[in-house]
């Protein structure tokens, strides 16, 4: 039986493995922390229970392929995906059914209910011209691109405005600067800069207004668990607390991992962590990393888990409290390297949905801002100074009191994101796509120069985020189906 050994049991790294044993491979994951999951993760704190890490969900049947039936996990899908509140006072509803969304929007702003359906109409058109190439194919393989269906969307690529910027996209689409900011927000799902990234990523509002999006009844943690209730069912074996040192993999032939200083061989290496950790400190290929350095990283996160003593009628599941000055935001975040005075705040209260994430009457609130990756800021005073106006804000515009109801609080900064999951500067998605050509350039599922090593997860091809990181571990089976063979 040949075997691999996959290095980090992130989500893309747990999905690749439940592939590769169901392929007949023997597949061994080596994970650094205690438990799975990576970025997806839980902290429990003070009776409260937390997702530490995503908290939206969609694509939910990119899980559900994975899982045998009896270990699918129950999740709904939700009416209302966002509830944005701005400065003056106003409060949109995001709600997943279209029609109600645009009603929503003809009532509470000065666009009309036809301008979003269009939107989500051309959001919907952009996902069946590019999700099959960009999301669901190797891409860097040109011989599996060519294909009558992929011909067709070849064709459509002009219709897609593929060379616009997606702020500028909103802008022309919608004329209340609230709406523009809400579809501008789109940019940062994948820790971008909407004034600098594509328009494509107008597909985001597909994703969550067309297809919808989702929570799972026990918290996003449970998709953790069930990937690795899966992997050990289909025979994968795990090594927690078993950082991988080094991988030895120059030219063709076996693979190697050092482990605790020993040396274990692969037929084959799949790295499931961020590619420029790997080139940097687990390949030591300073070429590589270099390059790799060149493109601007995505934004990392602050996020301060707030259990809180009452709850909150005014807040839904998702919430986000707009910056008055988004541009200002970006330019802080990518140029600056800060975070602004007003920053966006985004609060998950998935108690909302889950009571027993809280105790009785009280809330579990994740309140996260963007932040720039580090570049040895001084994060202790950026928390401090930070946590005090989202306070202030928070108090503002839910006309209600905050600090005083904090009774338990643990924060995460970019410094702790890249010690505890390896992501560089705690970057969250690897590189931004705060250039047109982004896609183009992220680092493919596996390279010529390097047989034997694929690589899935957040910080390659297709990119990050939970649906992306699945999809990465199908394309890199694939690739290994094809080029090293499947024994089941
Ligand atoms: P990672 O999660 O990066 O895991 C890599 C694993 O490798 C880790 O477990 C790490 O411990 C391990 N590792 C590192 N070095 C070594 C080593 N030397 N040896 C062995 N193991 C090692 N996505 C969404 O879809 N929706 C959201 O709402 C969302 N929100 C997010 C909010 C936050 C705050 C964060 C941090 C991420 C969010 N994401 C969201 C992104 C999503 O979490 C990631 O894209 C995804 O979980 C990354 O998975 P991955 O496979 O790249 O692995």
């Amino acid at each position: 039986m040949k075997n691999a050994g996959v290095i980090g049991a992130g989500i893309g790294g747990l999905a690749v493995a439940i592939r590769l044993a169901r392929m007949g491979w023997k597949v061994v994951v080596y994970e650094k922390a205690e438990k799975a999951g990576g970025k997806l993760n839980e902290l429990q704190a003070g009776g409260f229970r937390f997702d530490k890490g995503p908290s939206l969900f969609t694509l939910p049947h990119l899980l559900d392929e994975l899982l045998d039936d009896d270990l699918r996990i129950p999740y709904r899908k939700l009416d209302v995906v966002t509830r944005y509140f701005y400065e003056d006072g106003s409060v949109i509803n995001a709600y997943a059914d279209p029609h109600r969304f645009a009603k929503e929007v003809s009532e509470k702003t000065s666009d009309s209910s036809e301008s979003v359906l269009k939107y989500l109409k051309k959001a919907s058109f952009i996902y069946r011209v590019t999700a099959t190439i960009f999301i669901f194919s190797s891409f860097h393989r040109l011989s599996k691109l060519i294909t009558l269906p992929n011909l067709w969307r070849a064709l459509q690529l002009p219709r897609i405005q593929a060379l616009a910027k997606l702020h500028r996209k909103n802008k022309a689409s919608f004329s209340d600067p609230r709406l523009v900011q809400l579809f501008d927000r789109f940019a940062t799902y994948n820790g971008s800069n909407p004034y600098e990234a594509p328009a494509t990523l107008q597909v985001i509002a597909h994703l969550e207004h067309n297809l919808g999006a989702y929570f799972p009844d026990r918290g996003m943690y449970a998709i953790a668990t069930a990937l690795q209730k899966q992997a050990e069912r289909s025979g994968v074996e795990f090594h927690f607390t078993t950082p991988v040192q080094k991988v030895l993999a120059g030219g063709e032939g076996p693979k190697a991992l050092l482990i605790g200083g020993q040396q274990h061989d692969f037929d084959l290496v799949v790295s499931d962590v961020d590619v420029r950790y790997f080139y940097d400190k687990l390949l030591m290929d300073v070429g590589r990393f270099r390059e790799l350095k060149k493109q601007e990283p995505s934004s990392s996160a602050m996020i301060f888990y707030w259990g809180m003593k009452r709850q909150y009628q005014e807040l839904d599941l998702h919430n986000i409290f707009f910056s008055e000055n988004y541009a200002n935001e970006f330019e802080c975040l990518f140029r600056r390297k800060t975070i602004c005075d007003d920053p966006t705040v985004y609060v998950y209260v998935s108690s909302k949905q889950n009571p027993d994430d809280a105790p009785p009457e009280m809330e579990n609130w994740f309140v996260m801002v963007n932040a720039p990756v580090n570049s040895g800021q001084n994060w202790q005073n950026l928390i401090s100074k930070t946590r005090k106006q989202i306070v202030l804000k928070l108090e503002r515009m839910l006309k209600a009191s905050v600090n005083e109801q904090i009774v338990a609080e643990h924060v995460l900064d970019p410094l702790q994101i890249e010690s505890l999951t390896s992501s560089v500067g705690g970057a969250i998605y690897g590189a931004s796509s705060n250039s047109l050509f982004a896609a183009f350039r992220r680092h493919p599922n596996v390279r010529k120069d390097l047989p034997g090593v694929y690589f899935v997860g957040g910080s390659v091809h297709p990119g990050g985020g939970i649906p992306l990181c699945l999809a990465s571990a199908k394309i890199a089976a694939d690739l290994i189906k094809e080029k090293e063979g499947s024994y089941a």
